[in-house]
């Protein structure tokens, strides 16, 4: 049962889901015009949170008091993350973000974000919350079964072939940086291959850069991230 935190999400910014399920950190709101299968989705949506809390050493759902609400909403036109006024994660209503595919695409960037807003990170690096969540996105993306070794690839691609000024582009100049750390031996396809599945390694590095860059700008080793628009 919803507590009076979760609740109050639900009844303010999720009027139009009739139905709702939960697990130990999520809940799911949805309407009949869900396209995908609610107990596969939660589940799904459950193990990006396991798989973020156990690489960040955190928990939203203690800080906040409140499970993180993914649900349709028409306050919203892009999937979005968001602690103010409630933990939750809308997702707009449109056709596409109904296949349950797209939906879970979605949430392994946006409940990220909710790490970062907790971790050491966010005071001094405010807007380095999309390059690290694209990060974490990858590993996110390998528990529930999407390709995220393509996806870190292409974030590392974006760094060094297309170069354009994106978020994915810092992201691969994150994935470098763990590169050098810890599989400086190791080929490209190999360090993707092998880092994205071992869980303590991602976490030590994740931990690493917490403590790196709490008191200093990110921007002092990366790419300076200030003059970047939206994905
Ligand atoms: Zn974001």
């Amino acid at each position: 049962m919803p507590n009076t935190h979760e609740k109050k999400v639900l009844d303010t910014q999720f009027p139009r889901c009739s139905n709702i399920t939960e697990s130990v950190d999520v809940i799911f709101a949805y309407s009949n015009q869900f396209k995908g299968n609610e107990k596969p989705t939660l589940d799904a949506l459950q193990r990006i949170m396991d798989c973020l809390k156990e690489v960040t050493c955190l928990d939203p759902t203690q800080h906040y008091h409140s499970k993180v609400v993914v649900g349709y909403t028409d306050q919203s036109t892009q999937p979005n993350w968001s602690g103010n006024g409630g933990h939750r994660v809308h997702i707009p209503i449109k056709l596409e973000y109904y296949a349950q595919d797209k939906l879970l695409d979605a949430c392994t960037h946006e409940l990220a974000h909710s790490f970062y807003r907790l971790s050491a990170l966010h005071i001094s690096n405010e807007k380095w919350g999309d390059p690290f969540c694209e990060f974490l996105r990858g590993p996110a993306k390998a528990q529930i079964g999407q390709n995220g070794i393509s996806w870190w690839y292409d974030c590392i691609k974006e760094h060094t072939e297309t170069k354009r000024n994106t978020f994915r582009n810092v992201t691969g100049q994150i994935l470098l940086y763990a590169k050098d750390k810890y599989y400086s031996q190791h080929t490209l396809e190999a360090f993707v291959r092998e880092f994205i599945l071992d869980e303590n390694k991602v976490s030590e590095f994740t931990l690493s850069l917490f403590t790196e860059f709490s008191n200093k700008p990110m921007a002092d080793r990366f790419y300076p991230v200030e003059k970047m628009g939206k994905r």
